[in-house]
């Protein structure tokens, strides 16, 4: 599908529903690389013509999620309310060519009318369609219907769907304005489009019969049709259409339940579109396979297990310091206050890395990280007092002694006084391991020993001891 002559510009269309639809920010996942693959624009527009719905919460909804995706339109965001003339005007063009007309019927004779074409095999006409209303008439209240091609064959060419076959006499007089003046939406959609210079238009399927529609109104113009792709829709693990029952629809809910951005643009990239066997990509991969033509044809399954293993691997993947910054978030979110303290961040930065590794998700590494953070005194767990034999206690205290004279904190000096420590008493790990994890990780998962001792440092490590040996 990629064009070298023209360049490229595909948009994401989505009307303000209150938040950013995992599907609508895979649609405008598919437009961003298609437009950055070919070197080409990408561009949002914002169709807000149901003035109800459209509030600014909702419309700001959509910029939240776009911008937590990292999906930044190229040029002025568009804002379809405010181009109702455009909409008008292409009205009254249609008019003139003889490609639609004023149309009187009362909702009773629309009905009886719609009654009369299924029973006659073919979608609404309307009785005005050949009529000329006198100047008296167009003062009354009236809709302006799109006149159609009655009967014939309608190929539209779908970089997905392949080549799919319509005829015209399915596709009813449409209206393009309502009786109150205002543009519907598949005239809007089809001026704006053009006036933005829109050369493909990737979105969902369930907009193909709207494309047939559109096709003929662009035809209708004089314009060139854009080049369609409709994408399968994404379903949940089921095989069942998405709702709610799946869990997360929103994309600030990813956001919240601890999905980084990039984790979500590989996993939503992957999901429906496939470069071979390919997995784990960067954007910039991505952005240099993408094309339309690999999109599947089939709809694709939303897996969690899939998307929680894309996200630890950017998880490992991510800067350090970003990363503390995003677990700091998380605490804070879960209402863990003292988090930005200096002396915590420091503890964080020190853990982080040897916890990372087990985290799929920034709320699971927010969880590995709370042995580390927790603040004494803090009580032993059943299972750990059990463990105080007087044997262990005297083992523990002579463990306190080496640790007190121990000077290298860092993993290997972790590991080595931990190493000879065992040697000289003759032990194995299993003797005095569960007792020290229950003591130093207050009965939160914690990692390896050792790295428990480099993540707390000496003072804390010794100061936990002393709670639970000596007092
Ligand atoms: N506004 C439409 C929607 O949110 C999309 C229109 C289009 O992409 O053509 O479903």
């Amino acid at each position: 599908m990629t064009d070298k002559t023209t360049q490229v510009v595909t948009r994401f269309a989505p009307s303000p529903t209150g938040y950013l639809h995992i599907g609508g920010a895979r649609t405008a996942l598919f437009n961003w690389l298609y437009a950055r693959h070919t070197g080409g624009k990408f561009l949002i527009r914002i169709e807000d013509t149901d003035r109800e719905r459209s509030t600014p919460a909702a419309v700001d909804a959509i910029f939240e999620g776009l911008d937590w995706l990292g999906l930044k339109g190229d040029g002025e965001v568009v804002f379809q309310h405010s181009r109702e003339q455009n909409h008008k005007d292409a009205v009254t063009a249609l008019l003139k060519a003889g490609r639609a007309y004023a149309c009187f019927m009362t909702a009773e004779e629309t009905d009886a009318a719609r009654e009369e074409a299924r029973a006659a095999g073919h979608a609404l006409r309307s009785s005005w369609r050949d009529r000329t209303p006198t100047a008296e008439q167009l003062q009354q209240p009236h809709v302006v219907r799109f006149k159609g091609p009655l009967d014939e064959p309608l190929l539209i060419g779908d970089a997905v769907q392949g080549e799919v076959r319509f005829n015209t006499k399915d596709l009813d007089d449409l209206v393009l304005l309502r009786s109150d003046g205002t543009p519907t939406y598949n005239l809007a959609v089809v001026v704006d489009d053009h006036d933005m210079g829109v050369t493909h238009i990737i979105r969902g399927d369930d907009h193909l019969n709207n494309a047939a529609r559109q096709s003929l109104i662009y035809t209708a113009l004089g314009w060139d049709v854009p080049k369609f792709a409709h994408i399968p829709l994404i379903h949940g693990p089921d095989g069942a259409k998405l709702s709610k029952r799946h869990g997360a629809q929103a994309v600030g809910d990813y956001a919240e339940l601890g999905y980084l951005p990039e984790a979500m643009r590989n996993y939503l990239a992957r999901l429906g579109w496939s470069h071979g066997d390919d997995e784990i990509f960067s954007d910039e991969q991505a952005i240099g396979w993408f094309d339309v033509a690999d999109i599947n044809r089939a709809p694709s399954r939303l897996d969690f297990a899939k998307l929680g293993s894309v996200n630890a691997h950017w998880i490992r993947e991510c800067e350090s310091e970003r990363l503390l910054g995003l677990v700091t978030g998380a605490l804070r979110h879960r209402g863990q206050t003292h988090v930005d303290a200096p002396e915590t961040q420091e503890v964080l930065r020190r853990t982080l890395p040897l916890v990372k590794e087990r985290a799929q998700t920034l709320v699971q590494l927010a969880d590995l990280v709370q042995f580390a953070l927790i603040e004494r005194p803090f009580g032993l767990d059943e299972k750990t007092k059990g463990l105080m034999t007087e044997e262990t206690v005297a083992r523990l205290k002579r463990l306190h002694e080496t640790l007190s004279a121990w000077g290298d904190w860092s993993m290997e000096g972790s590991d080595m006084v931990l190493k000879n420590f065992l040697e000289n008493e003759g032990i194995g790990m299993g003797k005095v391991g569960p007792v020290l994890r229950g003591i130093l990780s207050g009965g939160h998962p914690a990692p390896d020993i050792s790295k428990v001792f480099t993540s707390l440092g000496q003072a804390e490590t010794l100061a936990r001891l002393d709670t639970a040996v000596f007092l």
